[in-house]
C-alpha cells in the first residue's frame, strides 16, 4: 500500500522541506586542499558518529515530514564499511523516492553495479581536472586514473553523472575548458563551483579571495564555447543550468558562496555526528545525537525537527550573521557534508 500522503512542512519563509544531504562520514581518502589541511582533520571517534540505525531512524522521521529526496555525502561515503548495504535499507523506507550519493570516486566503481540495482538514478563525481599532475597537487593523492574509472563504469552502468569541479584561482581555471568540453560528446552535467571558504583552516578564504565567482565562470566559459543558453531549473535546484551549442550533456554553476540560490532552499543537512543544519552557513542548530542517545521518542524528535526546520534563516548571509563568532576556514566541507 503506498504511504499516506504527506503535508509538506514550509519554513517561516514558505520554503518546503524536501530534501536531505546525509553525512555518513568525516573522514576521508582524499585531502583536497579546499577542504582540508594536508594532514586531515581531527576525526571524530568512532562512538560519536551516528550509527547506521541511528541514520535510519532520523531519516524515517523527516521522510515523515516530507522528505523525498536523500543524498549521502561525507567525508568519503565509501570509506564507511557498509554503505552498500545501508543504502538497501534506507530504500525501503516508506515516501522517499530518490536516493543518490557524493563521491570522490576513488573507491565507488566496483559498487556501480550495486548503486544501479537500487535504483540510483544520478551521482555526482567530484572531479577538478583532468591532469594527473594537477589533481595531485589539488587532492595530493594520485587517484585520478581510479575516479576516471568509477567515471566511465558510471555512464556505462546507464547512472547520470553529475562533475563537480570546484573553481580555484590559480589553481584549475585551464581546467575549465577541458572539463565542460566532456559535455560534448557524452552526457554529462559538468557544474562549477565557487570555492567556499570551509576549508578546515587550510587557508584563509573570504569575499575578497573570491575571484572566480559565478559571472567569471560563466564569461569564462563563453569566451571559449559561445554564448551558454540557460535551461530551465527545478525550485530547489542550486545550480544554474546552461547548453552549449552542438553538445549533448549540459553544464551549470554553482554560486555556493554568492548564494543566489537561497530564495528555494528545501534542504536539511545531517552532520556525520548527528548536527542539524538548515542552511550550510549555519553553525547547527540541533544535536540530533543527544536526543537519540537520551531516548528521545519519535514525536519529541520530530517536533524538534520541524521547529528547527521552521525557523530557519532566510538566506546564507543571515545564518552567516547568526553564528557565534568563529570563522568559516576552521570548518571542513569533510564534517559539513557539501
Ligand atoms: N568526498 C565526497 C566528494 O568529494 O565528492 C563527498 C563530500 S565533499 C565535502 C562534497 C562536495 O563538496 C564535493 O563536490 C566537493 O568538491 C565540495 N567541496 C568541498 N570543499 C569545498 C569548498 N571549500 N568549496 C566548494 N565546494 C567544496
Ligand atoms: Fe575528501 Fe570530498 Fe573533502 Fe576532497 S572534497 S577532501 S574528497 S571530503
Amino acid at each position: 500500500m503506498p504511504p499516506a500522503a504527506i503535508a509538506p512542512l514550509y519554513d517561516q519563509h514558505g520554503r518546503p522541506l524536501e530534501y536531505l544531504r546525509l553525512a555518513v562520514t568525516d573522514r576521508c581518502n582524499l585531502r583536497c586542499f579546499y577542504c582540508m589541511p594536508e594532514e586531515g582533520i581531527q576525526y571524530m571517534p568512532k562512538y560519536e558518529l551516528l550509527s547506521y540505525e541511528e541514520m535510519l531512524r532520523l531519516t524515517g522521521l523527516l521522510a515523515g515530514l516530507g522528505v523525498r529526496k536523500v543524498r549521502l555525502t561525507g567525508g568519503e561515503p565509501f570509506v564507511r564499511r557498509d554503505l552498500v548495504p545501508f543504502m538497501e535499507r534506507l530504500a525501503q523506507l516508506p515516501g522517499l523516492d530518490d536516493i543518490s550519493l557524493t563521491t570522490n570516486g576513488v573507491l565507488t566503481a566496483p559498487h556501480v553495479p550495486a548503486l544501479a540495482r537500487l535504483g540510483v538514478k544520478a551521482v555526482n563525481l567530484s572531479l577538478d581536472t583532468l591532469d594527473r599532475a594537477r589533481f595531485f597537487e589539488i587532492t595530493r593523492r594520485d587517484e585520478l586514473p581510479r575516479v576516471l574509472e568509477t567515471f566511465h563504469a558510471l555512464l556505462a552502468a546507464g547512472i547520470q553523472v553529475k562533475i563537480n569541479a570546484v573553481v580555484m584561482d590559480g589553481r584549475n581555471i585551464d581546467d575549465l575548458v577541458p572539463l565542460a568540453a566532456l559535455s560534448r560528446d557524452l552526457p554529462v552535467d559538468v557544474r562549477f563551483i565557487e570555492e567556499m571558504p570551509f576549508n578546515g583552516g587550510s587557508h584563509a578564504a573570504g569575499p575578497a579571495s573570491l575571484p572566480w565567482h559565478h559571472l567569471r565562470i560563466r564569461q569564462h566559459l563563453e569566451a571559449h564555447f559561445g554564448a551558454l543558453t540557460p535551461l530551465v531549473t527545478p525550485a530547489g535546484a542550486t545550480a544554474s543550468e546552461y547548453r552549449i551549442a552542438g553538445h549533448r550533456g549540459t553544464v551549470g554553476i554553482i554560486a555556493a558562496y554568492s548564494r543566489t540560490f537561497c530564495g528555494t532552499c528545501n534542504r536539511l543537512r545531517l552532520t556525520a555526528e548527528g548536527g542539524l543544519k538548515t542552511c550550510l552557513y549555519d553553525q547547527g542548530v540541533l544535536d540530533t545525537r543527544a536526543l537519540l542517545r537520551g531516548g528521545a521518542s519519535d514525536a519529541e524528535i520530530v517536533a524538534a525537527l520541524a521547529a528547527a526546520f521552521r525557523n530557519r534563516a532566510a538566506n546564507g548571509f543571515e545564518a552567516e550573521r547568526q553564528r557565534p563568532l568563529h570563522q568559516l576556514s576552521f570548518e571542513s566541507m569533510a564534517t559539513i557534508g557539501g
